[in-house]
């Protein structure tokens, strides 16, 4: 992809924890990158390593157990892994900020909600608690909430009015990279497109770039401009959102869609995909998704597939695309 306005780079990352049951092989090998202003969507079923590469381009990898075995994030320029905790504290909630999925986490009971937006900004902005204040009640505002709520407690909101005040200690300091993760999984159905119409239009009106954690592909068909398809901590396809969308080449990709409910199509049943995610301790030697694969060849348990540019910027992990003498 381009080389224009990179704001995010992740090159060859690998993350693993090293647990009792073994090694859990979270993110393997992940290279995908994000230009100023693009949504990216991460996008598998639970336990693909969405989450853990969110927590390791925030630099929250709990270690131990997890441990960045290797890669680089480089974001704006200057790889995170070569900062210093004091560095990465200016960073987070700063320049990068996360959105994670359950409101009730990430606040905190005893504090007025406007005193939490006005901490975050105290914390990377020079301005007296006066200024915090006011920008803490701007920012309610620019949510949907009035600032006459900034001294109600978090108990005292729905769980779609805790989600907009989460967004906006996100963008308190206008961070120039969002994390989202699964924003509006833990919301009532109805709410979820009244938040995710709102974290649309403040990413435009912020001039945000955003990662957008899901295992939705509706949320994806909205908001992204190109997706990263995760199956057992490998980027199994990468490309943009119209690509993925009308020409969906790997076979877990073609899995998903076809496990979506249809409206147009006549047969009653879905088609999920057969089988379960492999244990994350013990991957399958080769291809990680050859023992569900209804395209399996011979050598899909050998060797693992290596990320292929079927055409530009459409990259594919699979050995259907690769140049092998012995698909049999
Ligand atoms: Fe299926 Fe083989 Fe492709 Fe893996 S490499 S997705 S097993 S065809």
């Amino acid at each position: 992809m381009s080389e224009e306005k990179k704001l995010l780079e992740i090159k060859n990352l690998n993350i693993h924890y090293i647990t009792h049951e073994g090694t859990v092989k979270a993110v393997n090998d992940m290279s995908l990158e994000l230009k100023k202003g693009e949504t990216l969507g991460l996008v598998g079923e639970t336990g693909a390593g969405k989450t853990t590469t969110a927590l390791g381009v925030m630099q929250l990898i709990q270690t131990p157990p997890g441990k960045i075995l290797s890669g680089e994030i480089i974001y704006d320029g200057e790889d995170l892994l070569k900062k210093s905790q004091t560095e990465l504290r200016k960073i987070r909630g700063n320049k990068i900020s996360m959105i994670f999925q359950d409101p009730m986490t990430s606040l905190n009971p005893v504090l007025t909600v406007g005193e939490q937006i006005a901490e975050v900004i105290k914390l990377h902005q020079n301005v007296d608690n006066s200024q915090a204040t006011e920008k803490s009640e701007k920012m309610l505002e620019t949510v949907g909430i009035p600032k006459s709520r900034s001294k109600d407690y978090p108990h005292q909101f729905s769980g779609g009015m805790k989600q907009r005040v989460v967004i906006a200690i996100a963008l308190a300091c206008n961070p120039k990279l969002l994390i989202a993760d699964e924003p509006t999984t833990a919301l009532d159905v109805t709410i979820q497109a009244q938040v995710m119409n709102l974290m649309n239009k403040l990413k435009d009106e912020f001039n945000t770039s955003m990662i957008m954690i899901t295992h939705d592909l509706g949320i994806v068909a909205e908001v992204c401009d190109k997706v990263a398809i995760m199956y057992a901590g490998h980027v199994v396809e990468y490309t943009n959102t119209k690509n993925l969308f009308t020409n969906p080449k790997h076979p877990y990709t073609i899995g998903l869609f076809n496990s979506i409910p249809n409206i147009k199509d006549d047969e009653a049943r879905l088609k999920p995909i057969k089988g379960l995610m492999p244990d994350p301790t013990n991957l399958p030697l080769g291809c990680p998704f050859h023992p569900r694969c209804p395209k399996a060849m011979s050598i899909c348990s050998q060797q693992e597939p290596c990320r292929t540019e079927i055409y530009k910027d459409h990259f594919v992990n699979c050995f259907l695309y690769e140049n092998v003498d012995n698909k049999s």
